[in-house]
């Protein structure tokens, strides 16, 4: 590949990483294969002769891809995150480019300068005292990259070794290191990291382990009770490994406590801090580093929530001469002449070369800047709360382990095996990817929040995922989704109780959802704001109305269909009405608007032929009540209101004298009045216009009738037309309109309480009812009377 193809070929990656990363959910974040399937794909042996980029990169796609884990998925729950970053990945690629190797200032002064400072830079980030910075030539602390977490702490063990072993030569002169070794002892938490042993392994030391407390964290007092055991038998305490959040549960040992026991008994402190270091660039969480400055050493990686690229491990040291006492081997080939004026990161590691890994970290922290990188890791934690809430709001799951940052361990009630065959079952569906910890015995898998892509629904895709496999597993041990698990009831609060329970209740809302049903929302408004809140939020609304009264046909219907339905309403709803009332007070132009319409034949109201007579306001219809009809408005929605004597009747007209058939398929009732009585004085509209409820309609169409006033109406979406004679009115609407009127015109707004004894009120709506309902039920062809 040349410059040229490079320069082409290169942009088409930088493309296809951002097609990658940015639709990255596209992804299964767990590939299905099997071990051994890449060798089946690939030749066994490297091609002789060169091959073409494309058919090479053409193989990504083929055969790398479909065995990728896609740690940058917001599915990817597993581990602790490794999180990338444009300007990380920049760097990465600015670096690689570049290739120096930066083991002394003179294989890469800038490589080696800016290490230092970028160093110092997240060293104060954090939070961490100066002793660990390395601001002047001669500061005897300073912080250094190291590849991994567990490479820290194997330095971080092996440079106390070499201190411990100095100082017990000079004490034994007699004695081989080989054999003082043996007498050396270090401890960690049984929640440390498996490096912590490794460490230990590789640096031929005891390891002992102190049992944590019930938050998983290490204690002073064990630590002490432990140390003084082992003095007791002659060893020598030379290190401890502290965790802040510890791999299974994010736990943080108690660092204070065990900064005192090392003090006192001069073991170097070393910190591992590796997943929740980066949460210490917001200041809330430091209230976990209380004593780091007890320590000697101290590791995070910022590789893993602080989205700069794998390998990144932050390392800071009090006495960087302790790594140099133990890294330093000084060959003729790699002196320079500024050796001892400038920091060589060869003596504070293993390995000698090094990569210029300082250039990915310094290009985030300056990306980002300090409040971009604090805005992401609140938003890994509160997504990690929002995902424990809905855990907890399941009474199958549980916690066992308070939720610390990012990750939430959770499993399933009961024995282990249920939350194993969970696991297992979501990661071999790929969909999400986890890892399980155990607690004392307590199997549990571990949900890490990890990209800085993820979002709620994310999280409740997640979750709907992993209730959808618990369910299937439940059912195929215990046939319930519910396993064994028996779910508490609701406790039933009764109204007397809710009462008592709340001084506000009375400013609750009823609300009825339906007439039958009936419901109590307990503190609508008073749960969501002060008394003071709902009085200042009344006064802007009624403000407003003034200023801008809301009018429309919708609205005018809206507040019709409120006024006449007679159930209890939303606050929202008797707003509207308030400022329908308003609107009919303060703009008398929508009346004259409707009288235009009327009189282009489209509005129900052609007041102007209508004359004004009063009409009786007797809700019953008697056979033989000659008073005249007058018609009151009810002044509110309520039920009882408006059959008492707010309802729209003609006393004059008897329902037996008419033949109401109403046709539900074609959506039309038609009023046929048989006897010969005829209205001596006529409705007047104007008095009623826009006022009238259901019943009311009929009455309208009777009155309408009687008066010789026929024509198109169109009140409340429905069509008052003459039909074929003058015998007829038919009511059009839609159907649930037809069948609206149907119940309530079977319901009784011509029936009156006082007039009736209760038995036969009861008789009568019994049975008006009935036949209403089968009518609404069958939606055929009804002709009948309505009787008494
Ligand atoms: N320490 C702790 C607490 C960890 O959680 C991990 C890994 O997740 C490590 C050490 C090892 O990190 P690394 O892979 O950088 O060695």
């Amino acid at each position: 590949m040349d410059h040229k193809e490079f320069r082409v070929k290169a942009k088409e990656l930088v493309d296809y990483i951002a097609d990658y990363l940015e639709n990255i959910r596209d992804h299964r974040v767990y590939p299905g294969v099997q071990p051994g399937y890449l060798h089946k794909r690939l030749p066994n042996e490297a091609p002789q002769l060169p091959e073409k980029w494309d058919d090479i990169f053409k193989d990504v796609e083929d055969h790398i891809m479909p065995g990728i884990v896609h740690w940058q998925s917001p599915h990817m729950h597993a581990y602790f995150p490794a999180l990338t970053s444009y300007p990380s990945i920049m760097g990465e690629m600015l670096s690689s480019a570049m290739n120096v190797l930066c083991f002394t200032w003179a294989s890469s002064p800038a490589g080696t300068e800016l290490e230092t400072i970028a160093m110092n830079w997240l060293g104060k980030l954090l939070g961490l005292p100066d002793c660990f910075l390395n601001e002047k030539n001669d500061s005897p602390g300073g912080g250094v990259i190291q590849t991994t977490a567990s490479e820290a702490t194997l330095v971080s063990l092996l440079a106390a070794r070499t201190r411990a072993l100095i100082e017990l030569s000079s004490l034994n002169p007699d004695m081989q290191s080989s054999e003082l070794l043996g007498h050396l002892i270090c401890y960690c938490s049984d929640q440390a990291h498996s490096s912590v042993e490794k460490a230990g392994l590789i640096g031929l030391v005891r390891m002992r382990y102190i049992e944590s407390d019930e938050n998983q964290c290490m204690r002073g007092a064990k630590l002490e009770e432990a140390i003084l055991n082992d003095k007791d038998k002659g060893l020598v305490p030379f290190w401890v490994c502290a965790t802040l959040g510890t791999t299974g549960s994010v736990a943080f040992d108690n660092l204070r406590e065990i900064g005192e026991v090392c003090e006192k008994h001069s073991a170097w402190l070393h910190v591992d801090a590796a997943y929740a270091g980066s949460a210490f660039i917001c200041p809330e969480y430091r209230h976990w580093l209380n004593g780091v400055e007890l320590a000697d050493s101290f590791a995070f990686n910022p590789s893993k929530w602080l989205m700069v690229n794998f390998d990144c491990t932050a390392m800071w040291v009090k006495e960087s001469t302790a790594l140099h006492r133990t890294f330093n081997v000084n060959p003729i080939y790699l002196r320079h002449e500024n050796s001892g004026k400038a920091i060589d990161y060869m003596h504070w590691q293993i390995p000698l070369s090094r990569r210029f890994r300082a250039l990915k970290l310094w290009f985030v922290l300056r990306n980002y800047g300090v409040v971009g990188l604090q805005k992401h890791i609140r938003e890994g934690v509160r997504l990690a709360q929002k995902f424990e809430a809905l855990v907890l709001a399941d009474q199958r799951f549980e916690i066992p382990q308070p939720r610390n940052l990012g990750m939430v361990a959770f499993r399933l009630k009961g024995d282990n095996t249920l939350t194993e065959r969970l696991l297992k079952r979501l990661n071999a569906r790929g969909y999400i990817h986890a890892v399980p910890a155990c607690f004392k015995g307590v199997y549990v898998i571990r949900f890490t929040v990890t990209s800085q892509r993820t979002t709620n629904q994310d999280i409740l895709d997640d979750w709907s995922e992993i209730k959808k496999v618990a369910s299937e597993i439940l059912v195929d041990t215990f046939g319930s989704e519910n396993g064994n698990i028996v779910m508490p009831k609701k406790p039933r609060i009764s109204l007397k109780e809710t009462r008592e329970l709340n001084a506000t209740f009375g400013t609750s809302l009823l609300l009825a959802n339906s007439p039958m049903s009936p419901k109590i929302v307990n503190g609508t408004h008073v749960a969501i704001c002060d008394y003071e809140q709902v009085l200042s939020s009344c006064a802007q609304t009624f403000a407003q109305l003034k200023m801008e009264p809301k009018d429309s046909p919708e609205m005018r219907r809206r507040i019709r269909g409120i006024r006449m339905c007679g159930k209890k309403f939303s606050l929202d709803s008797y707003m509207d009405m308030v400022q329908g009332l308003m609107v009919e007070q303060s703009l008398p132009q929508c009346s004259e608007e409707e009288r235009e319409e009327a009189s282009n034949g489209s509005s129900p109201g052609d007041r102007s032929s209508i004359t004004s007579s009063p009409v009786t306001s007797s809700t019953t219809i008697k056979q033989d009540n000659s008073d005249l009809s007058q018609l009151h408005v009810p002044s509110t929605p309520s039920r009882q209101f408006r059959s008492k004597s707010f309802d729209v009747s003609l006393s004059d007209l008897k329902l037996d004298d008419a033949t109401i058939s109403i046709d539900m398929r074609n959506n039309e009732i038609t009023i046929t009045p048989t006897g010969s009585k005829k209205f001596d004085d006529q409705v007047h509209f104007n008095a009623v216009e826009g006022k009238l409820n259901i019943g009311d309609k009929i009455s309208q169409a009777f009155d309408s009738f009687q008066g010789g006033i026929l024509g198109d109406r169109n009140d409340v979406g429905d069509k008052v037309d003459k039909m074929d004679d003058d015998s007829k009115i038919t009511i059009k609407g839609p159907g649930s309109y037809i069948k609206k009127l149907i119940q309530q015109f079977s319901e009784g707004p011509f029936e009156t309480e006082d007039v009736k004894t209760e038995s036969e009120k009861a008789v009568t709506t019994q049975s008006i009812k009935d036949r209403a309902d089968a009518i609404c039920k069958k939606c055929f062809h009804y002709k009948g009377r309505i009787s008494k």
